[in-house]
């Protein structure tokens, strides 16, 4: 017998056939002679449209009311599902992350996950029951109820099967698994059988949302075996392995991007010590995270300074570099708001050069101009005009063969 955790994401819930679908599924599973923990989402676009509700409301509601408000999708899907499987003669029982004592810190939105005292859990798997639990939401130290970001049922279902000491974590979700990149802008793309977990880490990290990437985090530092799977086809799906690198490791696993870049310049800054770092202090108090970053010297004593934001903080991080420039004396504050970032990732990089030069030449030959560049051991990134995106993942993708196995 094998202690399983399953969880089904927004699509894999998002009517009543489709949780019935997941309720024979995980029958099915104990019936195999599984214990099961169930993780579920809120039923697809319920997130958006609670949100959307408060931001009518107030664009600044707080964030405590805000997760109050749709930690509720959660709540539904647990109640449906529980019903779906009690009627199919099931004996289950829903939990909210409170009732779990899912421990959390107080960031309201984007909560991190401190501890899970899994006695109530235990309890209810002891009694033979399949447990199905609330994704996203926790209990801050004030008793407040907190929730773990977008995507955040994914990291509820990690750091549970690692509290529980679970043989698999099961991510259902609406693809088959892992993908050389997102199968709905590459139909090319080909499902991985398994991909490393620094690789995966570094595609959830630059945008392919299929984990979220606390999740992943959450799984390296815990050794959770973690699989994606389609809640809607059978199949082995992705396993995200933690073995070595091997020798004939693909040069390149996969291409990740992310469309909400905006990028900032400020021009004729003075080219001297902590300018950089006055620069970005304001920025950094007003926690709005910075990306990619450039200097240049400009050999006349000024230096132009660049980096990326996401889109969203835009509008505030320009504010903010405007009140720096006019302090600095600078020239000039630049913008643009239109970028994306594209970023191809794998292990096998490291024993062949040439990756870089291949992929700017692919950019080249489809006319796309690179605005930025930033490179690591096993990824290198570009940010381009939004518009090139499409273009300029499908022309990556063939141009390192992965569409072939
Ligand atoms: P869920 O609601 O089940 O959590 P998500 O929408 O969060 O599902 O994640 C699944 C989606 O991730 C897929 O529908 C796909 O469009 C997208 N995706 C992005 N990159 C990849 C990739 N490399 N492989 C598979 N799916 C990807
Ligand atoms: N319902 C939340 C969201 O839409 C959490 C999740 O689906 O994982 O982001
Ligand atoms: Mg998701």
């Amino acid at each position: 017998m094998a202690l399983i955790v399953q969880k089904y994401g927004g699509t894999s819930v998002g009517t009543l056939e489709r949780i019935q679908a997941v309720a024979d599924r995980v029958i099915r599973t104990q019936q195999a002679g599984h214990q099961v923990v169930v993780v579920v989402s809120a039923m697809s676009g319920e997130t958006n449209r609670l949100l959307g509700m408060a931001n009518e409301l107030d664009e600044n509601a707080s964030e405590r009311e805000k997760d109050v408000l749709v930690s509720t999708g959660e709540q539904v899907t647990i109640a449906l599902l529980s019903i779906a499987l009690q009627q199919k003669g099931c004996n289950a029982v829903s939990m909210t992350g409170d009732q779990v004592r899912m421990h959390t810190d107080d960031a309201h939105g984007k909560a991190r996950i401190t501890d899970i005292d899994d006695k109530n859990l235990r309890h209810e798997l002891d009694q033979g029951k399949v447990v199905v639990v609330a994704g996203f939401q926790g209990r801050s130290p004030d008793n407040h109820i907190t929730t773990l970001g977008r995507g955040g049922s994914d990291t509820t279902a990690v750091a549970i099967a690692a509290a529980v000491k679970a043989d698999e974590c099961q991510i259902y979700t609406d693809v088959d698994g892992v993908y050389t990149t997102d199968p709905r802008v590459e139909p090319k793309a080909r499902r991985l059988k398994s991909i490393t977990f620094e690789e995966m880490l570094e595609m959830a990290s630059l945008g392919a949302k299929v984990l979220q990437i606390r999740a992943v985090e959450f799984a390296g530092k815990y050794n959770v075996p973690l699989r994606v799977l389609s809640s809607f086809d059978e199949g082995e799906g992705t396993l995200i392995s933690y073995e070595e690198q091997k020798m004939e490791s693909p040069v390149i696993s996969g291409i990740a991007f992310n469309r909400d870049e905006a990028s900032l310049t400020i021009l004729g800054v003075p080219d001297k010590p902590s300018v950089a770092a006055s620069i970005l202090a304001p920025i950094g108090d007003a926690n709005i995270d910075v990306d990619m970053i450039i200097q240049n010297s400009m050999g006349d004593g000024t230096a132009d300074f660049t980096f990326t934001v996401h889109r969203n903080d835009y509008k505030r991080a320009k504010l903010l570099l405007q009140e720096t420039a006019q302090k600095l004396e600078a020239r000039e504050v630049q913008g643009r708001e239109d970028l994306a970032k594209i970023s191809i990732v794998g292990v096998g990089m490291m024993n062949h050069p040439g990756v870089a030069k291949t992929m700017f030449e692919t950019f080249g030959d489809e006319g796309i101009n690179m605005q930025l560049i930033s490179t690591s051991e096993i990824k290198v990134s570009v940010v381009v005009d939004e518009k090139y995106l499409e273009l300029g993942v499908r022309a990556l993708h063939s141009a390192f063969g992965l569409e072939q196995s």
